[in-house]
Formats: C-alpha cells, sequence, structure tokens
C-alpha cells in the first residue's frame, strides 16, 4: 500500500483528471429522456369532433379503479343542457393524482373511449389539493407533448386500446 500522502495525491490526480472530462449527465428538466411507448402519465378526457362529451357518467371507470381516486357525479342531459352524446353526462369528474397508481384500468373500463392515460408525467405541485384534476383541466388542450421512445427497439406491442399512440 502506497504511504499515506502518495495515496493522497493519486486520489486527487483522478479527481483532477475529471474535471476535464465532458460530463455524461443529462440535466433534468432541459433534457428530457423518451418515456417508454406503454408509459402510463396524466389523464386526459376526449370529446366526439361535435364537441360532446364522449363521456357519459357511468362510473364504470370509478369502479374499476383499485386507488378509489375517480370521483364522477353524473347528470341528466336535457334538450337546452346537452353537454354528451349519451343519456346522461358527468357534471363532475374528478381525480386525485396524487392517490392514482397509473395502472390504466379506468382507460381499459370505459366503454366509449372517454378517458385515456397520456404521457405527462410532470405532475409536481406545492399544494396537495392542486393534485385533484377537474374535469375542465382533463379536457382541456393542448396536453403537454413528452418525448416517446421508437417503438421498434421495444419487443413489446401497443395495446390495443390504445388510439392515441
Ligand atoms: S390509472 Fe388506475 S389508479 Fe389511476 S385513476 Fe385510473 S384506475 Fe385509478
Ligand atoms: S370516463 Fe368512461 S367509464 Fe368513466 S364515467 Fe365517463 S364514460 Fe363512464
Amino acid at each position: 500500500m502506497a504511504p499515506q500522502p502518495l495515496g493522497s495525491l493519486k486520489g486527487f490526480a483522478v479527481t483532477f483528471r475529471q474535471i476535464f472530462k465532458k460530463p455524461i449527465t443529462q440535466q433534468y428538466p432541459e433534457f428530457k429522456r423518451p418515456v417508454y411507448p406503454r408509459f402510463r402519465g396524466r389523464h386526459r378526457l376526449w370529446r366526439h369532433e361535435n364537441g360532446l362529451e364522449k363521456c357519459v357518467g357511468c362510473s364504470l371507470c370509478a369502479a374499476a379503479c383499485p386507488a378509489d381516486c375517480i370521483r364522477v357525479v353524473a347528470d341528466e342531459n336535457t334538450a337546452t343542457n346537452r353537454v354528451s352524446a349519451g343519456e346522461r353526462y358527468a357534471r363532475i369528474y374528478e381525480i386525485n393524482l396524487s392517490r392514482c397508481i397509473f395502472c390504466g384500468y379506468c382507460e381499459i373500463a370505459c366503454p366509449f373511449d372517454a378517458i385515456t392515460l397520456g404521457n405527462d408525467f410532470e405532475l409536481s405541485e406545492y399544494a396537495r389539493d392542486d393534485q385533484i384534476y377537474t374535469k375542465d383541466m382533463l379536457l382541456a388542450e393542448p396536453i403537454k407533448r413528452v418525448p416517446v421512445a421508437d417503438g421498434l427497439l421495444y419487443d413489446t406491442p401497443i395495446p390495443y386500446y390504445r388510439t392515441d399512440s
């Protein structure tokens, strides 16, 4: 073993050499690593082309949710207030993203493709209540687009129920 001063000098030499090397780290948020093609992130609600909401307030997504974080309160469409294409619509639709485990069961359970999970993962908030996403937030356009890795690099297919991929 080298005597202590010599050992220290060797250590400093290693450190010194690293100073002139180009860093291999990628800085976030300047660089955003593309997400996996089947990555599940922030939800969104969809409308039909005619502007009516696809959600009919059936609560199947809420029933399927293992984290119990979806709240749906339905109401009847009327001739003067038609919101969705069905008999009923979601008067209140909320997802508490602080409880969500991003399993995608809500997306699979929905019979009308009204809700899907996108790939936005930047969901930090200062207040816990801000993690509750309302219907307006979930319907809002445009949603944040996150770079997605080339699907051909992976051997798992995009699932049949993903129409927004
Ligand atoms: S992704 Fe899973 S946990 Fe999150 S809201 Fe949908 S069903 Fe619930
Ligand atoms: S998102 Fe789909 S499953 Fe959930 S309440 Fe609306 S129509 Fe029903």
